[in-house]
């Protein structure tokens, strides 16, 4: 199942990844009060690594893991989940983290993923920062699957013991930022309700050396924000 091509091209007002300036974070309680992530055992399919060296996991065609949350309008499917790094994408007031992490969910309300990411609430993207610190174990076992992959050059599946929930942060669900963005790779399409946890998790400095020998650096650049707002809880 590949990633859809998404034919809405480039806008110019609400690209991403951005910076994010917590001062100027508006606090709203009422939207953004209450987040629900489930992932189901088997929905993660496959990893596959392109050429450029990036890896992703896609989920299977019906998956039934989702995301819900009082600042997204609909229920988000989950349809694949990759990650940056050699640096993190979104920054805290300058902040560069060392990885961060993307869950891509459509958005149900539309037919096909397809559909979604023409629109502008298309797609939701739940942002996981990474910081280096202790391993992360089940990124060990997603890590091994990536190297047979990135060797044989075919997708490698993935055993449905594996549990995604361990890369999310399990506490600080409750706080996150959210704000009207766009993808961070081409078509740079502005179809994403993004939602950036605040609270980091960590890989090893050894899984982050095995994700540079794929590739140096795989993120883009913070863009400007323009008129738009970022929310928090707090
Ligand atoms: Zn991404």
């Amino acid at each position: 199942y590949q990633m859809p091509v998404c034919k809405r091209g480039i806008g110019h007002h609400r690209q991403s990844p951005i910076d994010i300036k917590t001062s100027t974070v508006i606090s709203d309680p009422a939207k953004c009060s209450s987040i629900v992530i489930r992932f189901d055992h088997g929905d993660c399919v496959e990893v596959t690594v392109d050429e450029k060296g990036c890896w992703r996991v896609t989920a299977r065609h019906h998956s039934t893991s989702m995301i819900r949350a009082s600042h997204l309008p609909g229920t988000y499917r989950l349809l694949q989940f990759h990650a940056h790094w050699g640096g993190s994408e979104h920054t805290l007031d300058g902040k560069r983290f060392d990885a961060e992490i993307h869950f891509v969910y459509w958005n149900t309300h539309y037919f096909i993923p397809e559909e979604a990411c023409t629109k502008s609430d298309g797609l939701a993207v739940l942002a996981i920062l990474v910081e280096k610190g202790a391993a992360n174990q089940e990124f060990d076992k997603l890590l091994d699957l990536i190297e047979e992959s990135s060797i044989s050059e075919k997708a490698v599946k993935i055993p449905v013991t594996f549990d995604p929930m361990r890369l999310v942060p399990r506490s600080g669900l409750s706080h996150y930022f959210t704000y009207l963005g766009g993808l961070t790779t081409p078509p740079f399409s502005e179809c994403v309700v993004w939602t950036v946890m605040q609270t980091p998790i960590t890989f090893s400095e050894e899984q982050l050396k095995a994700l540079s020998t794929l590739t140096d650096e795989n993120c883009r650049k913070p863009q400007k924000l323009h008129e738009r707002k970022v929310y928090s809880t707090k």
